[in-house]
């Protein structure tokens, strides 16, 4: 069998030593791997590259599609954008992967019985990056999440359960809130659980949903969820785990994939031999499974677990009485090299399949879009000149024959008519404009002259839309 290219980077503190560690069992496993060593991380930020990658690098990645990445330094100071982002922007990786595995009684945990796998969508809800100063007092960032985006993911999350025997997938949002973005990422969610009638799903809320993750984490096993609460449970579950230092991640994309271990590049261990590269050598294993190597990332994983379980442990998970052999970087990666070929006894074998990778891109299913009519438009006003009285009686005169003032509202809550007088209000307000049947973009340019007409500083409009007769935005 040919062997697959990869790029590889060591990067920066601990990485190179991780780095070494981890390759040194690839190749003694006989990972049918070919590396190209890229530069990566502090040294390339300060030689003046704002994304911490020579530029020459990204094309080894676009070549391979597999990058193998150590932690890197983000050298204090601004102007220097994340790596991490950059790469999951620039190669679309939507799935963040990171299984959470407690290794009882070999590593300290509270939740001994702990095994479970967090899909959290990497581009969308308010990653986008899109954010404004609106007013004096406003800041503004949006949360966009779109249908193909919440289908891949959580298709993959389904995929993923399938290929690796896992029995359920649990999606957690905040739709009772977020009405219209989370709750398309759960309706999604319970369209697509329905082509997976083998695979028990239900939906948590996120607040109770992460209080049982953090208290019970036995009853969870796959949970998919949008960008923000992933990123935050994620690093919760790992730490519960009780293995921040072991657990390692992938990033997917359609074409492309990164995979590395979820912790920093520690500069306070860096050069003395110290440092676990477990986290590293399981983003190694998921890395492996990937390029369709199960066989070896079979062989790895449990001679890894066989080590864990004989109790060579380095600094960071050493304990009296439970570990038998400290070790050190390099003498560790050598026994875990010793091992390959054998199976933990008490901690679970594991086994990979040779499934194909899913391919994420039929994941879109074909719909016809909602009939789309334009019925009204939301007006934001920076305006200091006086009470929500007094702004309603102001603009009710800008009223035009197609497009009547509805009501106003500060930060969501209707102040006009009829308002509570002890509402907070500020700088910002919506003031919302209806038709009567539909609306044109003419009217509304009508309608926003008059506005900037009587004098008011109009920050933003947003257009009102039914989709199939059905309101696109909350009353
Ligand atoms: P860190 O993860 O590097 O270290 C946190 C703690 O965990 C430290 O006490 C460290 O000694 C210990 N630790 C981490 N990995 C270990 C390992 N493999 N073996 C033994 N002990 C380990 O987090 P930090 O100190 O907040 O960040 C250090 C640098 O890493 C910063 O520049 C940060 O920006 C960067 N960072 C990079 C990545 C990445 O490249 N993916 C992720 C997180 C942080």
């Amino acid at each position: 069998m040919a062997n697959t290219a990869i790029t590889v980077a060591r990067g920066d503190g601990i990485g190179p030593e991780i780095m070494d560690a981890t390759l040194h069992i690839l190749k003694a496993a006989g990972a049918r791997i070919d590396i190209e060593e890229i530069q990566i991380g502090e040294k390339v930020y300060l030689a003046g590259h704002s994304t911490g990658v020579e530029p020459t690098a990204w094309d080894s990645i676009k070549r391979t599609r597999v990058f193998l990445k150590a932690p890197i330094t983000t050298p204090q100071g601004g102007g220097f954008k994340s790596l991490n982002v950059t790469t999951r922007k620039m190669f679309g990786l939507y799935a963040n992967v990171r299984p959470c595995v407690a290794y009882h009684p070999y590593v300290e945990t509270k939740h001994p019985g702990m095994d479970v796998v967090i899909v959290r969508e990497n581009e969308e809800d308010l990653y986008a990056g899109i954010e404004h100063r609106q007013t004096d007092q406003v800041m503004q960032c949006l949360k966009l999440i779109s249908r193909p985006g919440c289908e891949r993911i959580v298709r993959y999350a389904f995929e993923y359960a399938k290929r690796n025997n896992r029995k359920k997938v649990t999606c957690f949002t905040k739709d009772n809130i977020m009405k219209l973005t989370d709750g398309l990422f759960h309706k999604v969610f319970d369209e697509i659980a329905a082509e997976y009638p083998s695979i028990q799903n239900e939906h948590w809320i996120v607040d109770i949903g992460a209080a049982k993750l953090a208290d019970t984490p036995e009853a969870f096993d796959v949970v998919v969820m949008p960008n923000l609460y992933g990123d935050i449970l994620s690093d919760v579950a790992a730490q519960i785990a009780g293995s921040v230092g072991l657990a390692g991640s992938a990033n997917i994309g359609e074409k492309y994939a990164m995979f590395e271990a979820i912790h920093g590049s520690a500069p306070r261990r860096a050069g003395q031999n110290l440092a676990n590269p477990s986290g590293l050598l399981h983003g190694a294993i998921l890395m492996l499974v990937h390029i369709n190597q199960p066989d070896i990332a079979e062989r790895v994983h449990n001679a890894w677990l066989k080590t864990i379980e004989d109790g060579v442990h380095t600094y960071d998970i050493y304990s009296e009485g439970v570990s038998k052999e400290k070790v050190g970087t390099k003498e560790f990666s050598q026994a875990v090299a010793a091992r390959l070929g054998q199976k933990p006894e008490k901690l679970k074998t594991v086994t990979y399949s040779s499934a194909p990778a899913q391919d994420a891109s039929s994941a879109t299913r074909a719909r016809v879009p909602a009939k789309k009519d334009l019925v009204g438009v939301d007006v934001f006003l920076d305006w200091t000149g006086g009470t929500a009285d007094d702004l309603g009686d102001k603009i009710e005169g800008c009223s035009t024959d197609a497009l009547k003032l509805n009501n106003i509202a500060a930060r969501g809550v209707k102040v006009y008519p009829g308002g509570f007088p002890d509402t907070l209000t500020g700088d910002n307000w919506r003031c919302r404009f209806l038709s009567e049947g539909i609306a044109t973009h003419q009217q509304v340019i009508e309608l926003l002259g008059k506005i900037a007409g009587a004098g008011f500083d109009f920050i933003k409009t947003e257009h009102l839309y039914n989709f199939d007769s059905q309101p696109g935005f909350t009353a």
